[in-house]
Formats: C-alpha cells, structure tokens, sequence
C-alpha cells in the first residue's frame, strides 16, 4: 500500500465537515454551481478539500485547525501543491501553503497536473463555456486595467523606434536577463482543443518557471530555445501575451484566438481582460499591393481593405481595434506594415 493511500485510510472521510466543496467555491469567488462543485469534487477527495478550507497556514498551524496529526498535514499539503491546489508561501519563516486567489489561476495550475484525468479537462472546458464569459464579464468591470498586455514581436517595430523598446515589452530582453525559464503546454489549448497550433508554447520566466519545475510539469529550456519557442510561435501566428505590469518575471503566453481565457471574449465580447501594446500597426500604401494576406492574418479584425483616392484597391488599419502585436508584419511580402509608438511609457503599469 502506499503512503499516501495509507494516510488517506487513517483519515476517515467520515469526519470532513459537509459543505467543504461550497466553501472552496466561496474562497476562490465563485457560485458553487453543480459544475463547479463537479470540478472541485474531480479534483480534491474530500480529506484534500478539509485541507484547502483551512488553508493559509504551516503544517503545524493547521494540524491544530482541524485536529489531524501534522505529519499527516505535511503529507496532505506536499500532495496539494503537487496537484497544483496550493502555493508555497513563507509564514513567519516557515514553509506554510495558501490557495490561489482566483479562479483563473486555480485552474491553470489544477489543469497541468500531469496526472489530471480526461473528464477534469472536459468539466473545464464545459465551464469556460458556460460559467466563465460571466466572471470574465465581472473582472473587465471591476479591474481598472486589464489583467494582460499584448508584447509586440520585436522585429515589427519600425527601426527608428526599437531602441525606446522597454525591458517589459521585449522578450528578447525579458529572456536575456532571465534567471530560470520553463515551457510548458498551453493549458488552454490542451482544454479547449479547437486549432491545431502548437501547444509547448506556455513560458514561464524567473519564480514561474521555478515553480513549475519544482512541481515536475514542462521542461527546462535555455535562452537560445526560449528565443527559438517564441519565433515558432510568431510564425504559427500566436499573440505573445503577459501580466499587466513593468515586469515580467512570471510567463510569456502565446495565445491563439479560440482556446484563449481571453482573446476570444475580447475580440468577441469586446471584454476589458487585454491592453494592446504600446504600438499600432502603420501600413505604406506605396509598398502595399493589396495582397490581402494580413487580413487574415489578423485575429483582431483591425485591417480592412478600402478604395483609395485613385480608386486603387488599398488597406487601412483600424486604430481602435489594433492591438499592437506585430504579427501583419512578418507575413507582408511587401514590408508595408510596421508598428509604430502609439503611447506613453507610462500606459503599462508599474
Ligand atoms: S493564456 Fe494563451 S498561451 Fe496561456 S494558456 Fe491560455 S491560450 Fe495558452
Ligand atoms: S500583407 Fe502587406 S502587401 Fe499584402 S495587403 Fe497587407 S499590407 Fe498590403
Ligand atoms: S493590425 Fe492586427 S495583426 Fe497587425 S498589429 Fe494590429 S492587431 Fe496585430
């Protein structure tokens, strides 16, 4: 028999308060639906989910919350965070562990747990349909700025302009001054399942990467790979994606418009989740010969073919919906296209 079989024995499932998986719900802010209770069930038995709603503490902390022997906690809690249901977290100096704050997170990392069954997968991807656009909806209202920012690919940037490019929208320097860098699948797109883009596409810089390793999921990769992953996804047409913020110590996502936790709901639902880069594309109507090719190219709809005054046909970009990503460029033939700085330094957030 196995440890952890064992504990699990000791531990009578009797003895778990009911309720435990309304009260995961209410901790990660969400309706304790059938669904979501089906996932939480899927996921976390029931002496885990005692575990998790006792949660933030150090072993010791919660053997005295719920009157289980700490060597039994310290079992439980290393399995947890094993199955991505908690984090580490220093309290006072010791090792103690806390759940993620939202439900987003929680599901990013539950859903890479390599031995995940099928059927978790298929109730989030059931959720992410029928539950997740009226959270989305909340977090666009409620959150000043969008919690993503799309990085433009470097090379799309006019030339005069590459040398004001910030550290945080450049991955060739957020790469270059990297400590750790991880990839790992896209967990969107392995849920979803609706495009056939590449899926080790997920890279995670600094204490994300660390973390990810640390859990045994994706694989370690160097500079040079991690340059190389992102070029493969500029070339698959993938948005390059990341946190909101002057740093960019946690991931680069490269993300397609069907699968994503938020491209399709701010290109559909025009939802707050996503700032654009600082850039927007520019294209030279001398250079254009109306290939067409950028149209489809563009996953925002921010390109539109229009008569010029010579009744020529011509192209046009749609400021408004421009997000500032590049990827027209690398596919114009003519290099009509590049991105020009549209605003301050000041619009991506400390
Ligand atoms: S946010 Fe983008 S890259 Fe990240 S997991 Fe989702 S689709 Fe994949
Ligand atoms: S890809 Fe380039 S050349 Fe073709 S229509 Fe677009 S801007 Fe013009
Ligand atoms: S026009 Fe479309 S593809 Fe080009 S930078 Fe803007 S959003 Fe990206």
């Amino acid at each position: 028999m196995k440890k952890d079989d064992a504990l699990h024995l000791r531990w009578s499932i009797s003895s778990v308060p009911k309720d435990v998986y309304k009260s995961i719900a209410e901790k990660l802010k969400v309706k304790p639906t059938k669904l979501m209770l089906d996932i939480l069930k899927t996921i976390a038995n029931p002496e885990e989910a005692e575990l998790l709603v006792a949660l933030p503490g150090t072993p010791p902390g919660l053997s005295e919350k719920t009157g289980r022997p700490v060597v039994e906690v310290e079992a439980r809690c290393r399995r947890l965070y094993q199955k991505g249901l908690v984090l580490k977290s220093l309290m006072g100096g010791s090792l103690g562990y806390r759940m993620h704050k939202d439900i987003t997170m929680f599901r990013d990392a539950t859903a890479h747990w390599p031995e995940a069954p099928k059927v978790y997968h298929d109730l989030w991807k059931q959720f992410m349909e029928e539950e997740w656009p009226h959270y989305a909806r909340l977090e666009g209202e409620a959150c000043p700025l969008p919690r993503g920012r799309v990085i433009p690919i470097e090379r799309s940037i006019a030339s005069g302009q590459r040398q004001q490019i910030l550290d945080a929208e450049s991955v060739s320097k957020i790469i270059e001054k990297a400590e750790a860098l991880s990839v790992t699948d896209c967990i969107c797109r392995i849920i979803e399942r609706k495009c056939h883009h590449p899926v080790e596409t997920c890279l995670q810089v600094n204490n994300s990467a660390k973390y990810m390793l640390d859990r045994g999921i994706g694989r370690k990769v160097s500079k040079a790979q991690a340059l190389d992953i992102l070029k493969m996804c500029e070339d698959a047409g993938l948005v390059h994606m990341t946190l909101n913020k002057s740093t960019v110590d946690h991931f680069i996502c490269n993300c397609c418009a069907c699968c994503c936790v938020a491209l399709p709901l701010v290109i559909k639902n025009g939802l707050n989740l996503c700032n654009p880069s600082r850039y927007q594309a520019e294209i030279d109507p001398e250079l254009c010969t109306s290939c067409g090719v950028c149209l489809d190219r563009c996953h925002f709809g921010a390109i539109e073919k229009v008569e010029m005054k010579d009744d020529s046909p011509g192209m046009r970009v749609k400021a408004e919906k421009c997000m500032g990503c590049g990827l027209c460029h690398s596919t114009c033939a003519g290099e009509a296209i590049r991105l020009v700085e549209v605003r301050e330094t000041f619009f991506i957030p400390k």
